[in-house]
């Protein structure tokens, strides 16, 4: 890529941001923020997220829409990217479990701000490619594996947040018990497609759960399920 292509991205990946900044404050009555933090708008701005999706796609990667990246999923709109990230209230020493890896990019935005990110991603090829890409980036703070996230990664819990990147009717109770007194959880919960809502769940520290609605959304199925 040429130095030009490399700055034009760059210009692109500001706009981005830009237009995310517009979502946050017009969404700002469902989701009670009208500001994203400034460490996930760092985040967003330096991701290269024209590297995640295919290259026939490179020129609308930094538009706020979500893309397909193959065998029927999608990486979301980055101003859901943004949002979810930000409601995760991450810290540099953090432990974040991801669910639905897919793309690796929502991975990559989590990395820029988290001490480790674990990742699981159902469909082989997918995981596959996204831990190419972690590699080829430099995230060394990224695991991925393939596998059915229900189940959380025991043997990396407990987590200090847990991300669910595709929608489901109730949240795997894996995933609760995987998180730190004080944790939080950001799933999409709606067992039909296109009406599903984004929920913050927070584990107090009495080891007490609260959910929280935070905005409607609409996310391709988590599969799988507890018997397989
Ligand atoms: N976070 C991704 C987008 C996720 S799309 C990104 O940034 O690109 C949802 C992803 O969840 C898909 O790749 C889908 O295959 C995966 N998925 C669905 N059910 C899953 C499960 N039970 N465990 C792990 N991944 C799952």
């Amino acid at each position: 890529m040429t130095a030009d292509a490399q700055h034009d991205y760059a210009a692109q990946r500001r706009q981005m941001v830009e237009e995310i900044a517009r979502m946050a404050r017009d969404a700002r009555s469902e989701t009670g923020r009208a500001v994203l933090g400034e460490r996930t708008m760092a985040a967003m701005a330096k991701v290269p997220r024209h590297l995640f999706v295919a290259s026939g796609q490179a020129d609308s990667a930094y538009h706020n829409r979500p893309l397909a990246i193959g065998l029927g999923q999608t990486i979301s709109q980055p101003f859901i990217v943004a949002l979810m990230t930000d409601l995760m209230e991450i810290k540099p020493a953090d432990r974040v479990l991801e669910i639905g890896t897919g793309s690796g990019y929502q991975a990559a935005v989590l990395a820029e701000l988290a001490g480790t990110v674990y990742t699981i991603e159902i469909i082989e090829p997918l995981g596959r490619e996204a831990a190419g890409r972690f590699k080829a980036l430099g995230y060394r703070n990224i695991i991925s594996r393939i596998g059915d996230g229900h189940r959380g990664w025991a043997e990396h819990a407990p987590f200090d947040a847990i991300m669910v990147t595709a929608a489901t009717g109730d949240v795997p109770p894996a995933l609760i018990e995987q998180l730190k007194p004080g944790g939080r959880l950001v799933i999409p919960i709606g067992s039909q497609p296109g009406v599903q809502t984004l929920y913050l769940i927070r584990k107090e520290a009495d080891g007490k759960v609260t959910r929280q609605a935070v905005l409607a959304v609409r996310f391709v199925p988590l599969t799988g399920g507890p018997g397989r």
